[in-house]
C-alpha cells in the first residue's frame, strides 16, 4: 500500500491544491490530506470550516482522508504509516523553499518528498490570493472548490 501526506495549511483548499491531489491519486493508492495546527499563524478559516471544505470536494473518493496534526510532518507520516509527502511546484520560488524541508525531512527520516508541478493555468491560483480576493469582496468562486463558500 502506496499511502502519501499531503500537508498544508489549506486556508482554503484551492483548485490548485485539488489538481495535486486528483494527480497524486495516479501515483498512490491513498493520500492523507494533513492539515498543520500551528498556534503561532492566523488564519481566516476555522480548522473545522477547512477540513468541512476539503473532506466535502472528496466525499466521492474513498481513498482520500482529511486529518489535522501537530508536530513534524515526517512524525505524523511514521504515525500513519505513510512512506512519501506530496507537494506541488508552482514557480522557483516554491522549488527554493520546498527542496529545503525536503531535504531535512530525509534527514530526518526515510520518508520520501514527491513533487507535482502544478498543471499549466493553476500555478497562479494560491490560498493568500484567494483569501486576499475574498476579503476585497472578489468572485473567488472559480479559484476553489465548490466546496468553500463564504457566508460572512
Ligand atoms: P503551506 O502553508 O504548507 O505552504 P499550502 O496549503 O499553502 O500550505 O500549500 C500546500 C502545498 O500545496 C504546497 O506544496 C504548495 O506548493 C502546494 N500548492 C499550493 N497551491 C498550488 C498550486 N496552485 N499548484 C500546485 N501546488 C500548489
Amino acid at each position: 500500500m502506496r499511502r502519501a501526506v499531503f500537508p498544508g495549511s489549506f486556508d482554503p483548499i484551492t483548485l490548485g491544491h485539488y489538481d495535486i491531489i486528483e494527480r497524486g491519486l495516479t501515483l498512490f493508492d491513498e493520500i492523507i490530506l494533513a492539515i498543520g495546527i500551528n498556534a503561532d499563524k492566523k488564519y481566516m478559516f476555522s480548522l473545522e470550516e477547512r477540513t468541512r471544505f476539503m473532506k466535502e470536494a472528496f466525499k466521492n473518493e474513498p481513498r482520500i482522508k482529511v486529518m489535522t496534526y501537530k508536530g513534524l510532518t515526517v512524525d505524523f507520516c511514521r504515525t500513519q504509516n505513510a512512506q512519501f509527502i506530496l507537494r506541488g511546484l508552482r514557480n522557483p520560488g516554491d522549488f527554493e523553499f520546498e527542496k529545503a524541508i525536503a531535504h531535512t525531512n530525509r534527514k530526518m527520516s526515510e520518508i520520501e518528498t514527491v513533487f507535482l508541478l502544478t498543471s499549466s493555468g493553476k500555478s497562479y491560483i494560491s490560498s493568500s490570493i484567494v483569501r486576499d480576493v475574498i476579503r476585497h469582496g472578489g468572485d473567488y468562486t472559480g479559484l476553489v472548490p465548490d466546496t468553500v463558500r463564504v457566508n460572512k
